[in-house]
């Protein structure tokens, strides 16, 4: 039998799938691909192939912190694959990063890439770091000597980091900087998410929650919803949350609720979302003690009456202790891996219609690919051209794995892992085996 088990072929089976409401995100990505690649009837040798990731980079990066000592930090590159283009994808820091979670991120930036249709094959970085605690210079010397340290992997041409979760601009203009004095000569496509001043798109900060609204709005019109009558609740504040809760709320739609790490803040009424934005920032990044709305407790704001959900905060948040409870008609992943894969099909049964993180969290990567693009030509596009095309490749996107899921009878998830693994499998068919 070419293929493991899954939760599927358990249910199948009738074999009780375990409960794991905290997953390996690279297994449970693989559940996933594991059904596409049956309804693709995708060969054992195509599949070994795309589940593999091409090259694993783990490097050691010492740092002389402030108080004059060295200490060790644990980076790593994973480059999953380079079948569409080179491999793109954002780093993170974080104090517990693993390496399943890297492989996972990075597979999901080869299907991303694929499903909004951008030359680019997928990668993730990562950092096991606590940057709350490190001072902005321990930050510089951190983020220079991991570039420093895969040098002959980075390249406009070979892969192309941009920020991820505590990543920011300033961090990628330490590393166009860092690659640039290396190479010796100034290589701005190197990166993507970098400051505009250094080659970096208009519309790149927003283009993750701009794109989150975009395929929104393309599910109500698929439930005849009307968005001024649609009620929404955010789950994280950060660069995505905030930009999808300001555009929804924009569009006509209340949003209800959002939350940050000091817990969610709900007003039926509706929030302010501008002024929670200006709030945050002159709060020291946190919505602690506001005062028009009720305090609520994160695990409460995923279970709202609300027709939409966004989850736009981490991995593993709706399981299969919360995933019954869920009200939301629609669920709008604005963050990688929200789900887990028992709480998708208890949100099948339920019939709640979840637009995954490969399809809702595309338009991060889509204006990245807009930004190299402009890099390379040194000729720079208005923010309504950036916004313009970003709208509508998500809206295409959209459309074509709902088409999918429509067509082999299947969630909007593994609809995407359909459309991804198909594009990927045929382009991986044309260029052949290389021996
Ligand atoms: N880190 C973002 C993501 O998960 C963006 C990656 C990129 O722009 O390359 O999609």
């Amino acid at each position: 039998m070419p293929f493991k088990r899954n939760v599927y072929e358990r249910a199948i089976y009738k074999e009780p799938a375990p409960i794991r409401d905290h997953e390996n995100p690279f297994e449970s990505m693989k559940e996933r691909f594991d059904v596409a690649a049956r309804i693709l009837e995708l060969n054992p040798g195509f599949y070994e192939y795309l589940v593999t990731p091409t090259r694993i980079h783990i490097t050691a990066i010492p740092v002389v912190m402030d108080n004059g000592l060295i200490k060790m930090f644990e980076g790593y590159r994973v480059i999953h694959n380079e079948i569409l283009g080179p491999s793109k994808g954002g780093i993170r820091y974080a104090p517990d990063i693993n390496l399943d979670e890297v492989k996972a991120l990075a597979a999901w930036m080869t299907w991303k890439c694929a499903i909004v249709g951008v030359p680019f094959g997928g990668a993730k970085g990562g950092v096991i770091c606590n940057p709350r605690e490190m001072s902005e210079g321990e930050l510089e010397r951190l983020t220079r000597r991991y570039t420093a340290n895969l040098i002959d992997v980075f390249g406009p041409d070979k892969d192309i980091p941009a920020p991820d979760m505590n990543t920011n601009a300033q961090i990628m203009a330490w590393i166009l900087d860092t690659y640039s004095m290396h190479t010796r000569n100034t290589s701005t496509a190197v990166v993507t998410g970098k400051p505009t001043e250094l080659g970096g798109s208009l519309g790149r900060v927003e283009a993750t929650g701009r794109g989150v609204m975009d395929v929104t709005l393309a599910a109500m019109e698929q439930l005849n919803l009307n968005a001024n009558e649609c009620t929404v609740a955010v789950q994280g504040f950060g660069n995505v949350g905030s930009v999808a809760a300001k555009l929804l709320a924009q569009q006509g739609c209340k949003v209800v609720a959002v939350s940050d790490v000091t817990g969610g803040y709900y007003n039926a009424n509706g929030l302010d979302i501008d002024q929670l934005i200006s709030y945050i920032r002159s709060n020291k990044g946190t919505l602690e003690n506001y005062t028009e709305a009720e305090h609520i407790s994160n695990e409460e704001l995923l279970t709202l009456d609300v027709d939409v959900l966004v989850p736009a905060a981490k991995e593993d948040q709706i399981t299969s202790k919360n995933a019954g409870d869920i009200r939301a008609k629609i669920i709008a992943e604005g963050a990688n891996g929200p789900t887990t894969t028992r709480a998708d099909e208890i949100l099948k049964e339920n019939g709640v219609l979840v637009i995954p993180d490969i399809l809702a969290n595309a338009g991060g990567v889509t204006v990245s690919y807009f930004e190299w693009v402009q890099d390379r030509m040194g000729y720079f596009w208005t923010l309504e051209r950036v916004n313009k095309r970003l709208d509508r490749m998500m809206r295409a996107a959209f459309d074509d794995v709902y088409a999918v899921s429509r067509k082999h009878d299947v969630t909007m998830r593994i609809g995407a892992y359909v459309l991804a693994v198909g594009k990927v499998a045929d382009a991986l068919r044309m260029r052949g085996i290389y021996a």
